[in-house]
């Protein structure tokens, strides 16, 4: 994880129009941390030239920038849209993160520091549509990290608890959700705690947060009146996949509080790899768990690879049966 302090700051010029990025700045400089200036955060020629084995190092590194594009994006799954919200990329390294995708090796985290243009999009959709509607704010970073450095998810459910007919969405894989417990909400947010069996998540979500404490987590924002759905992703059908989530199952079953369980949501996502992945993983990550068993997988577009249908359908059986068993009354929102 990146810490409190960054190794590097990265900033596109510009940002000190902001109070955020003007906040920021003066953070960092106070903290000596070396600022370097750059003309656009999506195009930093010093980072775009290192190696595949650099991608560690890049991972200490924050991009500081202004979004140029908050248009709300429609959405069938977590939410009814979603937001390009304060962040992309992050500083942990999941085996099989889909940010590597998209960036390859730069998805170190850039924080937007513009976030009065974000949540404006919001506003107006909402007075527009005039009825309740999901609005996904982390769908390109963890928000529970990010907001360690910028304390913008407790800005934006602030923002989100005063917005009429406005709900807000984020799935973690972090359990630092202190600062989070004495907002005054409003019923308006609810959070999606991922999950995974613990050994998988020490072995493949390489600096998030373990199970026990993602699952203390969610009883601490379940009691501090959050809604708290449990996001099963990706699923990960490793050699003893049933022992594993048979297990992750017992411990949820034993941890989460029993007001949670009653009220909750799942989603189940199986894992999509790519081919950029595996780049990543074997250049920068030597010694680290195989997860890539082509033989259990399909192509999915290009360069990615998905579990085969009849693969995945018998495991979402094992999943929603697991589900009724230990959970009885809640509901599974979608499976994918
Ligand atoms: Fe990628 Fe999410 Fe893992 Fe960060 S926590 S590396 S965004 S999958």
């Amino acid at each position: 994880m990146i810490g409190l302090v960054p190794k590097k700051v990265y900033y596109e010029s510009g940002i000190e129009d902001y109070p955020m990025g003007r906040e920021l700045l003066d953070k960092y400089s106070r903290e000596k941390v070396e600022l370097i200036e750059i003309s656009n955060h999506n195009n930093i020629p010093e980072l775009r030239e290192l190696p595949d084995s650099e991608f560690v190092s890049m991972k200490k590194y924050l991009i500081l920038g202004i979004r140029k594009t908050t248009r709300l994006i429609p959405n069938d799954k977590s939410a009814d849209f979603i937001v390009p919200f304060t962040s992309s990329g992050c500083s942990a390294m999941c085996l099989y993160c889909y940010l590597v995708c998209t960036f390859f090796k730069n998805s170190y985290l850039r924080v937007f520091v513009n976030r009065e243009d974000m949540i404006e999009q919001v506003k107006k959709k909402a007075a527009k549509l005039g009825m309740e509607r999901v609005y996904e704010i982390g769908c390109n970073s963890d928000m529970v990290l990010e907001n360690l450095l910028t304390g913008n998810l407790r800005w934006a459910i602030e923002q989100f608890a005063q917005i009429e007919h406005a709900r807000c969405t984020f799935a973690t894989k972090f359990a630092d959700i202190d600062s989070l417990l004495d907002i005054e909400h409003n019923g308006h947010t609810q959070m999606r705690i991922s999950v995974n069996p613990a050994e998988i998540i020490r072995k493949a979500e390489i600096g998030t947060s373990a199970l026990a404490d993602r699952m203390k987590a969610a009883n601490k924002m379940f009691n501090a009146g959050y809604r708290v759905g449990i996001n099963i992703a990706p699923i990960m059908l490793l050699a003893g996949w049933e022992e594993l989530y048979h297990d992750m199952f017992e411990e949820l079953k034993n941890g989460l509080d029993d007001g949670l369980k009653r009220n909750t949501f799942f989603e189940l996502i199986f894992m999509t790899y790519g081919l950029a992945n595996e780049q990543i993983n074997k250049a920068a990550l030597p010694g680290t768990i195989d997860i890539f068993e082509k033989e259990k997988m399909k192509p999915k577009g290009r360069e990615k690879y998905c579990y085969k249908p009849e693969i995945s359908s018998e495991a979402a059986e094992f999943f929603i049966k697991r589900i009724t068993d230990y959970f009885p009354e809640a509901a599974i929102s979608y499976i994918v």
